[in-house]
C-alpha cells in the first residue's frame, strides 16, 4: 500500500480519467472506495476503472521505492511480498503446468514486472532463456539471482531485437494507465506464432461478488483497471492476438494473509498453511499472428 501523504498533496496529483478502454466519459460509480477514490463503471463498454486516479508519474515513484513489495502501512507483516514467497511459488508453479499442458511453455520467456523473480525461478525447467522486467531496482537485484536477465523499469527496456515465445504478465495489467498501447507493446516483443498470457485480479469472479466492496483486490491507488474475462478478452482481440482463451488461474494465500483482510489473526503457526483461491484471478492467453 502507498503512502496517501496530505490530503491537498494527494489532490494536487490527481487526474479524471476518461474510460481507459474505449475513451467514454460517462460513467457510474457502483464502488466508493476511501476517498477520494471510487471505482467507476463505464455506461458505453461496461468497463471498470479507477476514478479519480493518481498521476502516472506521482505512481511510478512509489514503484521504484523498494518498500512496495514490503506491505508498508497494511498493518500486518504477511502481507509483505516475502512473506508470500511459498504461496506465489506454488501459484506459479500450477500457472507453468497450465501453461505446459497447452503447448506454452517452451524457447524465451519474457515477463513484464517479475517482482522478485519467482515465477521466473519456477519457470526455469521451462523455458531455454528467461527475461523479466521490474519497477523496483532492489526486486531485480533479487529476480537476477534466478539466473534470469532482469531489466530495471518497463517493457521499453527489453530490446525487440529477440522477440519471445512467451510473454507473461501476471498482476501487472490493473496497474496499468493506457492498456490498448500496454498489450500491444507485448504483442510487439513476442515471435509469430508465439502467446500472451495476462492474469488479473477478477472483478467477476465469485470472491469479488461476495465481499463487495471490501474485495482486497479493489486498491486505490495502485489498481486503476478492473477486468473479467470478457473485457480482458476483447482488450486481447483489440491489440490483434487471435486464438483468445481462458486459463485457469487458482491463487494460494497465505491463511494468515486472508483472515488478517477480515480483521481476524492467527497464531504464527497456524497463519503459515496455503489456502487455494480458485475465483479471485481472471487469467487468458492469445496467440500473435503471423503476419
Ligand atoms: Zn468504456
Amino acid at each position: 500500500m502507498i503512502s496517501q501523504g496530505s490530503t491537498a498533496n494527494v489532490s494536487a496529483k490527481l487526474e479524471y480519467p476518461a474510460c481507459p478502454v474505449c475513451g467514454s466519459d460517462q460513467r457510474q460509480f457502483p464502488f466508493r472506495l476511501h476517498r477520494p477514490y471510487s471505482v467507476a463503471c463505464c455506461t458505453a463498454c461496461g468497463f471498470h476503472y479507477l476514478y479519480p486516479r493518481l498521476i502516472e508519474s506521482a505512481i511510478q515513484e512509489a514503484y521504484r521505492e523498494s518498500s512496495y513489495y514490503e506491505g508498508g502501512a497494511c498493518g500486518y507483516a504477511d502481507a509483505s511480498y516475502t512473506a508470500q514467497e511459498s504461496a506465489l511459488r506454488a501459484t506459479f508453479k500450477r500457472l507453468l503446468h497450465n501453461l505446459a499442458g497447452r503447448g506454452l511453455t517452451s524457447g524465451d520467456l519474457l515477463e513484464i514486472g517479475c517482482g522478485y523473480g519467482y515465477l521466473l525461478d519456477e519457470a526455469r525447467p521451462f523455458f531455454d532463456r528467461r527475461v523479466g522486467t521490474e519497477f523496483s531496482a532492489q526486486g531485480a537485484e533479487i529476480a537476477r539471482k534466478t539466473g534470469a536477465d532482469v531489466f530495471v523499469g518497463g517493457i521499453e527496456q527489453v530490446s525487440l531485437e529477440r522477440k519471445f515465445d512467451c510473454v507473461i504478465a501476471t498482476q501487472v495489467i490493473e496497474h496499468v494507465y493506457e492498456p490498448l498501447t500496454f498489450v500491444r507493446q507485448l504483442a510487439n516483443h513476442t515471435k509469430p506464432g508465439g502467446h500472451i498470457v495476462i492474469a488479473a485480479p477478477d472483478i467477476g469472479g465469485a470472491l469479488r461478488k461476495a465481499m463487495g466492496r471490501r474485495w482486497p483486490s479493489f486498491k486505490a491507488p495502485e489498481h486503476v483497471l478492473y477486468f473479467d474475462f470478457w473485457t480482458l478478452s476483447a482488450l486481447m482481440h483489440q491489440a490483434g492476438l487471435t486464438n483468445v482463451r481462458r486459463l485457469p488461474y487458482p491463487h494460494a494465500f497465505p491463511l494468515g494473509l486472508l483472515t488478517a483482510k477480515f480483521g481476524l489473526t492467527m497464531p504464527p503457526l497456524l497463519a503459515r498453511p496455503k489456502v487455494w483461491v480458485p475465483a479471485t484471478t481472471v487469467a487468458a492467453y492469445g496467440r500473435v499472428s503471423n503476419a
